[in-house]
């Protein structure tokens, strides 16, 4: 079983309801692969810094 989202890419974003909560999850199968990227991306959002990739394929608010 693997955490699948409806695009099939990762969820990797703040979560506008909880100020300072960054998600990172559904890596749909390729969770391992992409970890030194998204755990980068992650800490640049965390951090707000410049992202080292455009973080808009990876929002939460794209589903809404
Ligand atoms: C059979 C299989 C083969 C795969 N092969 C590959 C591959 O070849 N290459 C690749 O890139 N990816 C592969 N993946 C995908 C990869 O394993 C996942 O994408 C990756 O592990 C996801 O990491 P994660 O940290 O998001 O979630 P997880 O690794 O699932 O970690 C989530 C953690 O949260 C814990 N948890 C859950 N609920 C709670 C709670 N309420 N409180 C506290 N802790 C909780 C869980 O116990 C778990 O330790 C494979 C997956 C599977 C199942």
């Amino acid at each position: 079983m693997i955490d699948i989202t409806p695009d099939a890419n990762p969820v990797i974003s703040p979560v506008d309801a909880i100020s300072g909560l960054i998600l990172a999850s559904g890596f749909s199968g390729h969770g391992f692969g992409t970890a030194p990227a998204a755990g980068g991306l992650a800490a640049d959002l965390a951090m707000g810094t410049r992202p080292i990739v455009d973080p808009a394929p990876y929002t939460l608010s794209r589903f809404r």
